[in-house]
């Protein structure tokens, strides 16, 4: 039997040990998944969405304990596991009402009737990263549960403690056997099974574009949907006529949000030329009182980064950029990194590639065409924010900029009823609002003849 050792990134102390998944372990799970499926898509719309919502309940039910175990497996602060727990919560309420609601069309044909039926797949092999163990689970397994497909959820292998409580507080709300099983164990043997296994209909993939990349080609033998949502190096544009104070205070936030581990981090911070100074003198006290710390304590902004390994690599982009300036951090025990100002040339690694840390590279911009140009000069396109007070701007530079979700005076681009996913190589697909159950069905045609 393989096992990981859980550890706290916070402490560096071992938290637990999980066992994980086999070869013949998965293939077990998934031929499991795969009988389930064939009840589970007939228990009728409304049952459906009944144990749905129980399952949410049982989520907000066990809220705090969620918290608290993201906190001691992911460094995440209280304030925003909770915020991670309420949103599986929240999610599962929002796609409890997808059954009832999967209409298909009637659409005029001479001789007949035509319909529509969007039908479930099968077995969905979802696929999570350390980052946000929680809501990413949450965003691929509500939705396709609630279009009838059965789920194999694989966790990474380092923060698969929420998953596996998850996975409990389904069979606890009713949810039967088979329907949705999680599998902590390595990408190279589960992940890689939900690719090759031909019962498995659709892979979700949230993780690294390299991964990514291997996972489509790997899909691509048997013709498998797959949604991707991959990495970011994401813009935050700020205009010279924009709120400078607001920018600045926001700015923080957006990129250095649990601790910069977020596609969505805005981590490239363009600056129109003219008020580059000023939004500096601005930023630095924003950073520097970007508290991190214990996660636990309710007034912690971040926490740690997850690994020694991760820190190390984060690191090594503050050698080709002078620093402009630091924030704290604890010493000691703990994977812990500094908020991190850097003014980067516009080709420097750190501008560049996506950190995945809490360092933010500023880079001044000449006119609404080069910040454009600026923005869109990566092969990523997740997410990004504009700052400015002019409306037609907001509308031009959110319409040119090659990114799935942007704000405009505002970093915030998840919400589980609108749309969420990448541009480029970002990703495909779209996860979260209205439409996220239909990606899990086919659409099928059924012409019926009236003919006498
Ligand atoms: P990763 O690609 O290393 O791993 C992600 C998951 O894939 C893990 O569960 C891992 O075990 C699994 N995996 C690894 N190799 C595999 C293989 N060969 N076959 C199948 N599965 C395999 O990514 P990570 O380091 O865990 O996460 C960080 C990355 O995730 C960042 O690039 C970040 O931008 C991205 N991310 C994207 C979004 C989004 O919505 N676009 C959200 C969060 C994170």
């Amino acid at each position: 039997m393989t096992t990981a050792e859980i550890i706290n990134p916070s402490t560096e102390e071992v938290i637990a040990t999980t066992e994980l998944a086999s070869l013949e372990q998965t293939d077990a799970a998934i031929a499991d998944a795969r009988t389930a499926f064939e009840s589970w898509r007939r228990v009728a719309p409304g049952d459906r969405a009944r144990l749905l919502r129980r399952f949410a309940a049982a989520v907000d039910a066990d809220l705090e304990n969620l918290a608290s175990l993201e906190v001691a497996n992911a460094g995440h602060t209280i304030g925003n596991a909770r915020w991670e727990a309420g949103n599986v919560r929240d999610v599962l309420d929002y796609y409890s009402g997808a059954p009832e609601r999967l209409t298909g069309q009637q659409i005029p044909a001479p001789g007949g009737v035509d319909i529509t039926f969007h039908e479930p797949l099968g077995v969905v092999g979802v696929i999570v990263p350390w980052n946000f163990p929680m809501p990413i689970a949450g965003w691929g397994f509500a939705p396709a549960l609630a279009a009838g497909n059965t789920v194999v959820l694989k966790p990474a292998e380092i923060t698969p403690l929420t998953a596996i409580r998850l996975g409990e507080l389904a069979l606890e709300a009713g949810i039967p056997e088979g329907v949705l099983t999680v599998l902590p164990g390595k990408g190279s043997v589960v992940g890689e099974r939900f690719v090759t296994h031909p019962d498995v209909r659709k892979v979700v993939f949230t993780g690294s574009t390299e991964v990514g990349k291997r996972i489509m080609r790997g899909c691509g033998d048997q013709v498998k949907r797959l949604t991707l949502e991959l990495g970011g190096k994401n813009a935050n544009i700020v205009f010279a006529d924009a709120d400078l104070e607001r920018a600045a205070a926001e700015a923080p936030g957006g990129a250095l949000d649990n601790a910069g581990q977020d596609c969505c981090s805005r981590s490239r911070v363009l600056v129109e030329r003219s008020v580059l100074d000023r939004f500096m003198k601005l930023l630095e006290p924003a950073v520097k009182e970007f508290r991190c710390g214990d996660p636990r304590d309710e007034s912690t902004a971040m926490g740690p980064l997850i690994s020694a390994g991760h820190r190390d690599s984060v690191l090594s982009y503050l050698d080709d950029a002078p620093v402009a300036f630091r924030g704290a951090a604890p010493e000691g025990p703990g994977y812990w990194f500094a908020p991190t100002v850097l003014t980067p040339d516009r080709d420097a690694r750190a501008f560049r590639e996506e950190v995945f840390g809490p360092v933010i590279s500023v880079v001044p911009f000449e006119d609404e065409a080069d910040a454009i140009a600026l923005a869109n000069d990566t092969e990523y396109g997740l997410s990004g924010s504009i700052y400015t007070r002019d409306v037609g701007r907001a509308l031009r530079v959110s319409r040119a900029v090659e990114a799935g979700n942007l704000s405009v005076n505002s970093h915030a681009s998840v919400r589980y009823w609108t749309p969420f996913g990448g541009f480029k190589q970002s990703g495909i697909g779209r996860e979260l609002g209205p439409d996220a159950p239909l990606a899990f069905t086919d659409t099928k045609n059924v012409f019926v003849s009236t003919d006498a």
